[in-house]
C-alpha cells in the first residue's frame, strides 16, 4: 500500500531507531495539526534531540540540507524526512534570520519557537501528542493564535503575520484578538521581506478554501504596505462580486479576477509587474490571456471564434465571465452561445492545417519570413470558420489569390 500510511509507517520506524540510540524524537508542526484535524498529510517533519552529526551517524543516506538551522534530510525506505534538531533561537537583529541557533534537549522549548499554537504540537511514536500552548483547544475553536508574546513573535520575523493570514484563509480560522492586533502593527516590517517570500505566501492565500476571509485580513490598512497591491487588495475586499473567487480553483483565475476589481489593469503594465514580483513564467501567460479576454468586447460571432482559436474554450469562457462579473455594463457573451461558437470551428488547432510553413515556401519559391506565418493564421481561419475547406489545393489557391490581391498587406511579398 502506498501514500501516506506508509509515510507514517516509515517515520515512526525513524522515531523507533532514534528513540533506541537514546535520543528522544517526535513528530511536529504541520503534519500533527493536519492529522487531528484529519485533513491528508503531505510530509512529515521530525524534531529530535540528536545533533546532526548523531543523525547522519544512524541512518545510510542523509543529505545536510540546513545545518546551520540544524536540518538534515534522511532518505528512508524511499521517503524522505526533515529531521532538525531540538533548538531555540534568540537575537533576531535582523527581523528575519537568528544570529545564533542554540540546540536545547527538550521537545517543549523548541515548541515555544515555532509561529502559532496550532503549529506547536508534536506526537511521538505512541500517538501522544505533547501540547503545551493550546493547540488542541485553538483547533476546536478554529483560531489562529501566537505562541508567546505576539508582539515579540511579529518583530522577531514579521513573515509569520502572512503565514498566520494564511493558515486562517486555508483553514478557514479566525485570528485570535490579540495576535491580530500585534499583526496590524507589524504589518511595516514586512518591507524586510523579500517579494518572492510575500508572494509566495499571497498566492497560498489566494489559492486558500477559504480565501477571501483571508484576503479580508490581507486588505487591512498596513498590512500591505506596497504599491500598487495596496490597492489591489482593498479594491477587492470592497468589491460587490467579491465572493465570485471562489468560483475557480486555478489560481491563474483567482489571479486574473481579483486584479480585474481594482483599475491597475486599466493603468499599470500587469506583466511586469507579476514578473517583478516573482510570479512563475506559466502563471503570467494564463493571467495576461485572460486579461487580454477581459478587455474585449465580444460582440459578432467572428470576436468569439477569433478568440476562441488563440486561447480555448475554457480560458475564453472565464475571462469573459471576469469581464461580466467585473464591468458590469460591458457587453457580455452568453457561455452557452461560446460553446457553440466553439463547435462550429472546423479545425482547433493550426497543426490541423492540411499545409505547412515548407508547402508554402515550395509553392511561392520565395524566402522564408513572417509572411509564412501569418499566411498560415490567415488561413487557419478561413478554414476554421468554415470559408474554404481543409485541403492543400484550396489553401494554395486561396494563398495565391491574396498574394496576388493583397501585396501591401504581406509587405515581404
Ligand atoms: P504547510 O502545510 O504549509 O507545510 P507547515 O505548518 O508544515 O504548513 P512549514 O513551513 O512546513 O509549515 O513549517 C513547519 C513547521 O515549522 C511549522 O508547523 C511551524 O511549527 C514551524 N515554522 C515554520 N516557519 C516558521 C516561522 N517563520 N516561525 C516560526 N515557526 C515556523
Ligand atoms: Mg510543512
Amino acid at each position: 500500500m502506498g501514500g501516506y500510511m506508509t509515510l507514517e509507517k516509515e517515520a515512526n520506524k525513524l522515531l523507533y531507531i532514534l528513540e533506541q540510540a537514546g535520543f528522544s524524537s517526535y513528530k511536529v508542526g504541520g503534519y500533527v495539526r493536519d492529522k487531528l484535524l484529519d485533513l491528508p498529510v503531505k510530509d512529515i517533519d521530525i524534531a529530535t534531540s540528536a545533533r546532526p552529526e548523531q543523525v547522519t551517524e544512524l541512518f545510510p543516506k542523509v543529505i545536510p540540507t540546513g545545518i546551520k538551522h540544524g536540518t538534515v534530510t534522511v532518505h528512508w525506505q524511499g521517503e524522505s524526512f526533515e529531521v532538525t534538531t531540538f533548538r531555540k533561537e534568540s537575537e533576531y537583529s535582523d527581523h528575519r534570520h537568528p544570529d545564533q541557533v542554540h540546540f536545547v534537549n527538550h521537545i517543549t522549548i523548541d515548541l515555544g519557537r515555532r509561529d502559532f499554537t496550532i503549529n506547536a504540537m508534536a506526537m511521538d511514536q505512541s500517538g501522544t501528542i505533547i501540547d503545551p500552548f493550546g493547540g488542541q483547544t485553538d483547533l476546536r475553536n478554529k483560531v489562529i493564535r501566537a505562541v508567546g508574546e505576539p508582539l515579540r513573535r511579529f518583530t522577531e520575523d514579521p513573515l509569520r503575520i502572512l503565514r498566520g493570514i494564511r493558515f486562517s484563509a486555508n483553514l478557514g480560522f479566525g485570528i485570535h484578538p490579540h495576535t491580530w492586533r500585534a499583526m496590524s502593527e507589524c504589518g511595516y516590517l514586512l518591507h524586510e521581506i523579500s517579494k518572492e517570500r510575500i508572494r509566495d505566501e499571497w498566492s497560498k492565500i489566494i489559492e486558500g478554501s477559504h480565501a477571501i476571509v483571508g484576503l479580508e485580513y490581507l486588505s487591512y490598512e498596513g498590512l500591505v504596505p506596497l504599491l500598487p497591491w495596496a490597492t489591489i487588495f482593498s479594491a477587492y475586499n470592497r468589491h460587490p462580486n467579491k465572493h465570485q473567487l471562489h468560483r475557480w480553483k486555478n489560481p491563474a483565475y483567482r489571479w486574473a479576477f481579483l486584479l480585474s476589481t481594482s483599475n491597475v489593469t486599466e493603468t499599470m503594465d500587469i506583466s511586469q509587474l507579476l514578473l517583478d514580483w516573482k510570479f512563475p513564467k506559466r502563471l503570467i501567460r494564463q493571467i495576461e490571456a485572460l486579461l487580454f479576454i477581459k478587455d474585449q468586447p465580444i460582440i459578432t460571432p467572428i470576436d468569439g471564434k477569433r478568440l476562441l482559436i488563440a486561447h480555448g474554450l475554457d480560458i475564453v469562457k472565464q475571462g469573459s465571465y471576469i469581464r461580466a462579473k467585473t464591468l458590469p455594463d460591458s457587453l457580455c457573451v452568453d457561455s452557452k452561445l461560446l460553446t457553440q461558437w466553439d463547435h462550429e470551428l472546423v479545425i482547433g488547432q493550426p497543426k490541423d492545417l492540411a499545409i505547412q510553413g515548407r508547402d508554402l515556401l515550395n509553392h511561392f519559391a520565395l524566402q522564408p519570413g513572417p509572411w509564412v506565418s501569418q499566411m498560415l493564421s490567415y488561413l487557419f481561419e478561413q478554414v476554421a470558420f468554415g470559408h474554404i475547406p481543409n485541403d492543400q489545393a484550396s489553401l494554395l489557391q486561396e494563398a495565391r489569390k491574396v498574394h496576388d490581391d493583397e501585396r501591401t498587406n504581406f509587405k515581404d511579398f
